[in-house]
């Protein structure tokens, strides 16, 4: 199926609407989800549009997952989960709701069930608060330039 560019995503990456972002480039966007599942969960989402892992051009793949790399290593330092989950969805069958390829960043914390997937919203600016702590972090750590 032809990409759609009427999802949210492509609005958010026109600047059509509003996101709590957390690092930028050339290439890729990280914002915190709207509605996350655990403190600091955060999506990374190229700026071509691509619709899944199948049509995503590999360059645009490969730089999708430099910028996971770095924002999991802020998220981690920012909030010190005990482990970190990734997972990226091709489909509504696989649980894909937004059309615009990205990743999960899930922080896992200690005895803290995940919060059901896009389930509930977070006041915006609880959210704005969590990525001044994930920005803060992404400044101390290395090729985050
Ligand atoms: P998917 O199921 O497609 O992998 O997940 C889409 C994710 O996007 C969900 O986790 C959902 O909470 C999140 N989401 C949905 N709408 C918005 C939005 O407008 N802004 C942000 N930042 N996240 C969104």
């Amino acid at each position: 199926m032809a990409y759609d560019d009427t999802n949210i995503f492509a609005g958010i990456l026109r600047g059509e609407i509003p996101a709590v972002r957390v690092y930028e480039d050339d290439r890729t966007l990280a914002m915190l989800d709207i509605m996350p599942q655990s403190v600091g969960h955060t999506l990374v989402l190229p700026k071509s549009a691509a619709e899944n892992i199948f049509d995503i051009d590999p360059d645009s793949a490969a730089s999708v997952i430099r910028t996971t790399r770095l924002v999991a290593c802020a998220i981690r330092s920012a909030f010190q989960p005990e482990g970190m989950l990734l997972q990226q969805f091709n489909g509504a069958v696989a649980g894909q709701t937004v059309f615009h390829f990205h990743m999960h960043i899930v922080p896992r914390y200690e005895n803290q069930p995940l919060r059901g997937h896009s389930h509930n919203a977070v006041d915006s600016e609880l959210l704005e608060q969590h990525a001044e702590k994930i920005r803060s972090a992404l400044t101390l750590i290395p090729d985050s330039s």
